[in-house]
């Protein structure tokens, strides 16, 4: 390995002995991976202010003589998504963004259109005021990392029959690959769902990114469908997701943003 710059989502970082950090980055060209910050917990004036999670950073990166950890030299800001610090309900909101990242990915596996997805969806957290539009913005940000990491449902068709599923009324959700009509209901257990939340969720997979930052979901059903989604990625992940279950919590009670 050489060193490297490269553009980094910080994930999360723990303390690493007496001084130095732990810090994990998804980073655009090398994807997801782990930096040792030396001397990170007392440098203050080199790093001070700049490895909070969900800041968008640049990194230079040196070669360490394990293959797989990479030394922080520096760093500089490019995007700290300040309105995620100044409430806790977007703050809660975004973990999810960050916690996927850290346990959907492999390591060092660039996903370049998984990391414009989380600044976009970051930046629309950042200043949303209402929760529907929290939960809208997680639900989008959920629905399409599962196309950009190759686990799409199929939103059209049946999955068991293959008939369009367009105007047949509620269908199923199967977690493992997408819809099931009226005709094939009975034997499978999946959630259902109503036809207004089929046509976003497809909307969100399709959609190119700058018009997904403008998507909304019809009233209250971006909230619906967090847990179904939640449910998917923890199959996926293989791994029990805890920010989702208590970002749906808090959005679900919450008041808007005065
Ligand atoms: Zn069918």
């Amino acid at each position: 390995m050489t060193p490297r710059v490269v553009q980094g989502l910080l994930l999360k970082q723990r303390n690493l002995g007496e001084s130095d950090l732990l810090v994990e980055f998804f980073t655009d060209t090398l994807g997801r991976l782990t930096a040792i910050v030396k001397g990170g917990k007392r440098s203050r004036k080199r790093f001070f202010g700049l490895l909070l999670t969900a800041h968008h950073l640049q990194l230079h990166l040196a070669p360490t003589r394990w293959s797989e950890l990479w030394r922080l030299e520096a760093a500089e800001l490019l995007l700290p998504h300040l309105g995620l610090r100044r409430d806790f309900r977007r703050l809660m909101a975004a973990g999810p963004v960050m916690e996927l990242l850290y346990r959907a990915t492999a390591s060092h596996d660039p996903q370049p259109a998984a990391l414009g997805l989380a600044l976009l969806t970051l930046a629309r957290l950042a200043t949303a005021r209402s929760p529907r539009e929290m939960a809208d913005a997680l639900a989008i940000f959920l629905t399409r990392l599962q196309v950009e990491m190759g686990f799409g449902l199929q939103l059209s068709r049946c999955l068991q029959c293959g008939r369009p599923v367009a105007g047949q009324g509620p269908v199923r959700l199967w977690l493992q690959g997408g819809l099931l009509c009226p005709g094939c209901l009975p034997e499978a257990k999946a959630s259902l769902v109503s036809p207004g939340l089929v046509k976003g969720l497809a909307a969100a997979q399709s959609l190119d990114l700058r018009a997904l930052a403008r998507l909304g979901f019809a009233s209250g059903l971006g909230l619906e469908a967090l847990p179904i989604l939640a449910e998917a990625w923890r199959r996926i992940a293989g791994h029990d997701l805890p920010s989702l279950g208590l970002a749906w919590r808090i959005l679900s009670r919450a008041r808007a943003i005065p």
